[in-house]
């Protein structure tokens, strides 16, 4: 690879990058390199760019059907961030409205939770109940704290027992596979940190002080699916004259004392060494440590070990009716409804189907290596799937179908089981040693990171590499509650 030569308070070092992954993280990496016009390589496993947020697409009689892998919703409060998704998406950009719901035992409840609607929902009694163990647990925490240690210490203490009962212990089981009593309360506290039954009732009742509070309802989102941010990224980074390789699926890293000296990526042609100054990973950071060449010391390989991730897998209907529902996300709850969610493209971007007369739903399976819902066949996954719309929850008719398929996503989700920190800890302390090697994303920070936090991680590591300072740990570690924006006007607001 070729070297190119930056200069950062006189002393003159070379910027050449390699990166792992052609997800948006890897990508973004490249984007801002590229732009200030040093040599980026990017080295992608998979025949496409875009990792768990690209789009795929189906052709049928009808014409083409586009399905990302659940759908992605763009949304960050950082203005910097927004410019750049502005920028890369330019004219293809479309504003979608939010309307996502959790079906709760037949009826539906505003997700995220609004307080009233789902208060109304449950009833009087419920209600009463609600608001009251609220209170309780309230009033017992202040006189006593108590160390929020699991999920379900610290959704308990945000909403109290019975909202927790009714609206986040079962989605949640759904989701982890898991107990919420055997998951960290850290994803709780990263997701809806500053959110609470107060917060809710209050932003609710006493809108803050000379701003408007606004729950984000409307988000920016690519005309022709989510994985246009990666593919128009990619486009972008080789019009710049800069590379980004597919099929070639990193192997080993090669180090050597305080250094990364060069990856090995598999390509058709076989293992072919590549190397730079500088190496960003976005490879899961449990197989980053495990393909360390000479190997990682045997406590970093078994902290490698410890770590789990959540599968997910999406199965993709396509259908000849006009609308399913108005959501853009639906939440189901439901126990003896395998799947978790699930949401209709062409409410998102009517680009997503062949035309009016035609929708698509993609149902999220939540699952791990190995377990039933994972060793389902893929017409097992289709047959299940329509069996539950049509008879459960009865909203499609099985004469509207007109084909399903399925994708298998491994490492979907990190998986925050008590107890993760030490061995994420470990691995995170073997990787800082190298100076020149810097991990960003979502498996690839073992974080559970949106886009957004990942675009922001690739961004900061290429403005490291450009002389910038700046910590990637404290990326998606804000103290608000992600919903929610503060804005002084539509304007502020990114409009
Ligand atoms: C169901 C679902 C819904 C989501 N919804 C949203 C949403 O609404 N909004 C949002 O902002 N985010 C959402 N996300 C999160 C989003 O998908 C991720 O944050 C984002 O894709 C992470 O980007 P990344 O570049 O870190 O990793 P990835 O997208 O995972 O990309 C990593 C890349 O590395 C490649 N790779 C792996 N191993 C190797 C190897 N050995 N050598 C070379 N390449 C390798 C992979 O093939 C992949 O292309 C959702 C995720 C899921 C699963």
């Amino acid at each position: 690879m070729q070297s190119g030569n930056g200069s950062t308070n006189g002393a003159v070092h070379d910027q050449s990058t390699l990166i792992m992954g052609a997800g948006p993280g890897g990508l973004c990496s490249a984007y801002v390199l590229s732009k200030a016009g040093v040599p980026a390589t990017v080295v992608e496993r998979a025949p496409f760019v875009g990792g768990l947020a690209r789009t795929i697409t189906r052709d049928t009689e009808y014409g083409e059907f586009r399905f990302d892998i659940g759908g992605h919703r763009w949304f960050t409060k950082i203005d910097e961030l927004n410019d750049l998704f502005k920028e890369v998406i330019a004219e293809e950009l479309l504003w979608v409205n939010r309307v996502s719901r959790i079906y709760f035992d037949g009826k539906y409840v505003d997700y995220p939770l609004k307080i009233s609607n789902a208060l109304k929902a449950v009833g009087p009694v419920k209600s009463a109940q609600a608001m009251a163990d609220y209170a309780r647990t309230r009033a017992v925490h202040k006189a006593r704290p108590v160390e929020i240690v699991s999920m379900e210490d610290a959704y308990i203490d945000q909403f109290g027992p019975t909202l927790y009962e009714l609206f986040f212990k079962r989605y949640s089981e759904k989701v982890w596979g898991l107990p919420c009593d055997q998951m960290s309360g850290d994803w709780v506290a990263q997701r809806s940190k500053g959110m609470s039954l107060v917060t809710a009732v209050k932003d609710a009742v006493v809108p803050s002080k000379g701003k408007v509070v606004s729950l984000i309802d409307e988000f920016m989102y690519p005309k022709y699916g989510f994985g246009r941010l990666s593919e128009r990224m990619a486009d972008g980074i080789q019009r710049m004259g800069n590379e980004v390789r597919l099929g070639a699926g990193v192997t080993k890293v090669h180090r050597e004392g305080s250094k990364v000296t060069g990856v090995t990526v598999e390509t058709e042609r076989g293992p072919e060494l590549v190397t730079a100054a500088n190496y960003i990973s976005s490879i899961p950071l449990t197989v980053l440590a495990k393909i360390m060449e000479p190997a990682a010391p045997a406590e970093v390989l078994a902290a490698a070990d410890a770590l789990t991730f959540r599968n997910i897998v999406t199965v993709n209907i396509l259908l000849k009716r006009r609308q399913v529902t108005p959501d853009t996300w639906l939440y189901v709850h439901d126990k003896n409804i395998l799947f978790g969610r699930f949401h209709e493209p062409k409410n998102w971007s009517a680009a997503m189907v062949p035309g009016d007369d035609f929708t698509s739903l993609v149902v999220e399976y939540f699952c791990s290596p190995g377990d039933a819902i994972w060793n389902m066949t893929e017409e097992e996954f289709v047959k299940q799937t329509v069996d539950h719309l049509v008879n459960d929850l009865t909203f499609i008719d099985r004469s509207e179908v007109i084909d399903g398929f399925i994708i298998r996503a491994p490492r979907a989700y990190p998986s925050y089981v008590i107890g993760y920190e030490e061995p994420l800890k470990k691995i995170k302390d073997f990787i800082d040693t190298f100076e020149n090697l810097q991990i960003i994303g979502r498996y690839g920070t073992f974080r559970y990171n949106n886009t957004d936090h990942s675009i922001e991680t690739g961004l900061l590591a290429a403005k490291n590499i450009l002389g910038e300072h700046h910590d990637l740990d404290q990326v998606n570690a804000e103290k608000e509650y992600h919903e929610i924006k503060r804005v002084e006007s539509p304007v502020a607001a990114g409009r």
